[in-house]
């Protein structure tokens, strides 16, 4: 028997005649706990999988009046809706270095990865951390979540000066200084960048935009939560 990853409880395999005469898979997460996770199915934003919008939200469209590119990031894909259970799991490994909880997300992730960017050749980029948020969390989730996609992730920021984001308000992020610098002069292939969770969207776009004026084709970006 084996323990859900997520809440400790013990996974009872279940047995039917379809599996009766096969060893049962190995369950990394509860049904207790997958059923409290909310899959976006059909997101209402077709740009960045906003769950409360019809059409391309408000967000996106000033994204677009921002920069001085269309379409700086083609797309953003989740998996879940950023609930108060996911919120929970987050904090878990952002702030607790529990990067064993992201396991439980690996074959979910691999799912959606193939339904939606397998069709064409692209690099996987991880999200620099800086130094200190590095040494507080102990790995960094989006080469972690990269690494659950069986690719290698490269390298191709840096991050200027420390990390404040997260304590200024959703408006100062939207307009503030890209905090990233891109070390290649030249990005010839198609993009993807994975993250636990696209919030405002300022991180991927801070990149997507750096790319975009290094001749990248195309940025697109797959995050667990939304
Ligand atoms: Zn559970
Ligand atoms: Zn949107």
């Amino acid at each position: 028997m084996s323990r859900c990853i997520i809440c400790f409880t013990d996974i009872l395999p279940e047995v039917s005649w379809i599996n009766f005469f096969k060893p049962p898979k190995e369950e990394k997460m509860c049904g207790r706990c997958i059923g409290r996770l909310e899959k976006i199915e059909i997101p209402g934003c077709p740009k960045c999988y906003r769950i409360d919008a019809q059409g391309v939200c408000f967000d996106c469209r000033r994204w677009e009046e921002v920069h001085e590119f269309a379409d700086v990031l083609e797309r953003n894909v989740s998996l879940y809706h950023y609930n108060d259970f996911a919120r929970e799991i987050v904090a878990r490994w952002k702030y607790r270095g529990d990067f064993i909880l992201i396991e439980a997300f690996a074959e979910a992730l691999q799912t959606k990865h193939n339904e939606q960017f397998l069709s064409r050749e692209a690099d996987y980029v991880a999200i620099p951390l800086s130094k200190e948020r590095l040494k507080e969390r102990g790995f960094n989730q989006s080469e972690a979540l990269i690494s659950l996609l069986g690719i290698q992730a490269v390298d191709f920021f840096k991050r200027k000066g420390s990390e404040k984001q997260s304590k200024r308000g959703r408006r100062g992020r939207m307009g503030a200084e890209n905090p990233f610098l891109l070390v290649k002069d030249r990005v010839a292939r198609p993009v993807v960048l994975v993250d636990d969770i696209y919030t405002t969207g300022s991180t991927v776009r801070n990149l997507a935009v750096l790319l975009k004026r290094a001749g990248c084709p195309s940025v697109s970006s797959l995050t667990l939560f939304r």
